[in-house]
């Protein structure tokens, strides 16, 4: 058994956290490939490092960027000093400092949390350090090149016994040694990068929770943790705003069957969340997670006659192309279309696209809504199952709330619901109350 094991800032944030980290990897041989983030917070008011360099690279004058870049510097030594490690980033630091004057670029500048901190946790541990500049290829759109990437790096990786890659960057896949990131919270995708290539058998991803809870602790209290969830209900609640693992990282292992567990580096006994590609194990529940966001604004276009016009839905939707607008959701009647759009980016072109809808449509009346929230309710466990809707909207009828939009794909693994922003937390709750509180009186499992 082979591991790739990723940990998250708040996991490496400071000597403490580092000496978790290392219990973790010690007491278990096959966590062979080790994928650092930067130091994050060590407390609720604290700045992540790479807040700091983004902070350092932009300083308007000599004076913060030598406050800032000494407030870096602390924080690496104070590890190192703590950790009593033989090891300086003196060198380092003036190498850095000087690319910083030279201005030599923005991602440069952020890569150095996860590079620095990839020196120190090898030094630590004794395990091989590669730079991930030599060995990862990002385009210019900051996804993963795999064309560039695969062969280069699971050559590397097939050499080394144990190493440490850090998270977040890479060359730009250009020849011209740029160093690119991904975009924030990217170290996600470096670890799958590295799961793909050394070819291992499971990808641990340590952050400081105990794997995807069932809805937003912030709106449900101590809610369920998903024990186990495949990667299309992961996309679909990540897309509604679930964050513990940035979305893109699905992507490099999709197609290689590895499945990724989230842990909690302060609690390793907690069991964490397993994400596979697909699995016979039955859900504990109807249903895997609800997730929501606020924020949607609707468009609804009436005209009669509407559904014997061809290419009417296309000619609308070729106005938010224009618009460079996409959508969320299109629910339609026979005489209505209904475009559910985020409401900011809506609002920003606004006129021109209700001018543009008429010109292309001449409907017989435009109505804008602007206060929808969408919440999604997500579960392989729906799939021809009876009764998971009705259950949905007596949860919401019984809380005197009115849906305003009911959408669900045919692949029956999610049912998305609009309701008035008002009305979004007790959604929720009222969901998630019938779905699990009532589920586990009446003993479903
Ligand atoms: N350190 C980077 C960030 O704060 C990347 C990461 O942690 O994954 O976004």
């Amino acid at each position: 058994m082979n591991k790739v094991v990723k940990f998250g800032g708040s996991s490496l944030a400071d000597a403490t956290q580092f000496k978790k980290v290392a219990n973790i990897i010690n007491s278990d041989k096959s966590r062979r490939f080790v994928v650092p983030s930067a130091p994050g917070k060590r407390f609720k008011e604290d700045t992540k490092v790479t807040d700091l360099l983004y902070q350092a690279y932009n300083a308007k004058d000599q004076d913060t960027f030598k406050k800032t870049f000494d407030l870096i510097k602390k924080r690496y030594q104070d590890i190192i000093d703590e950790l009593k490690l033989d090891c300086s980033l003196d060198k380092e630091f003036e190498v850095i400092e000087k690319a910083f004057t030279d201005k030599i670029g923005i991602d440069y500048a952020a890569s150095r949390g996860e590079y620095l901190n990839g020196i120190v946790l090898a030094n630590y541990l004794g395990f091989e350090f590669i730079d991930a500049s030599e060995v990862i290829f990002i385009d210019e759109n900051g996804n993963y090149d795999p064309e560039k990437t695969d062969p280069i790096l699971s050559k590397r990786l097939s050499t080394v016994k144990n190493c440490v890659i850090p998270g977040f960057y890479g060359s730009l896949n250009d020849d011209s040694n740029t160093i690119k990131t991904f975009s924030r919270g990217g170290s996600d995708i470096t670890g799958s990068i590295v799961a793909r290539n050394g070819h291992v058998d499971l990808y641990e991803n340590w952050t400081d929770v105990s794997g995807f809870l069932v809805a937003d602790p912030r709106i449900v209290k101590n809610p369920d943790t998903i024990a186990t969830i495949t990667y299309k209900e992961l996309r679909e609640l990540s897309y509604m705003g679930a964050s513990v693992l940035h979305e893109n990282s699905i992507f490099p292992i999709r197609n290689e069957g590895i499945p990724i567990q989230i842990k909690n580096t302060n609690r390793p006994e907690d069991e964490g969340t397993l994400i596979v590609e697909t699995t016979c194990h039955k859900p504990d529940h109807v249903i895997t997670g609800i997730a929501g966001r606020q924020g949607f604004a609707t468009i609804s276009i009436e005209k009669d006659m509407m559904n014997s016009e061809i290419g009417f839905g296309r000619r609308v939707l070729q106005v938010l192309e224009d618009n460079q607008l996409s959508f969320e959701h299109t629910p339609s009647g026979i005489d209505t279309m209904n475009i559910i759009v985020e409401a900011n980016s809506f609002i920003d072109h606004e006129q021109q696209i209700l001018a543009g809808i008429h010109r292309a449509v001449q409907p017989d009346s435009i109505e804008l809504e602007s206060d929808l929230a969408l919440i999604a309710i997500v579960g392989r466990g729906m799939k021809d199952g009876r009764g998971t809707a009705a259950k949905v909207f007596t949860a919401l009828a019984k809380e005197n709330i009115n849906i305003k939009m009911i959408d669900q794909g045919s692949s029956e693994l999610n049912i998305i619901v609009g309701v008035k922003n008002v009305h979004f937390k007790n959604a929720i709750r009222a969901i998630y109350h019938t779905f699990i509180d009532e589920e586990k009186k009446s003993g479903f499992n």
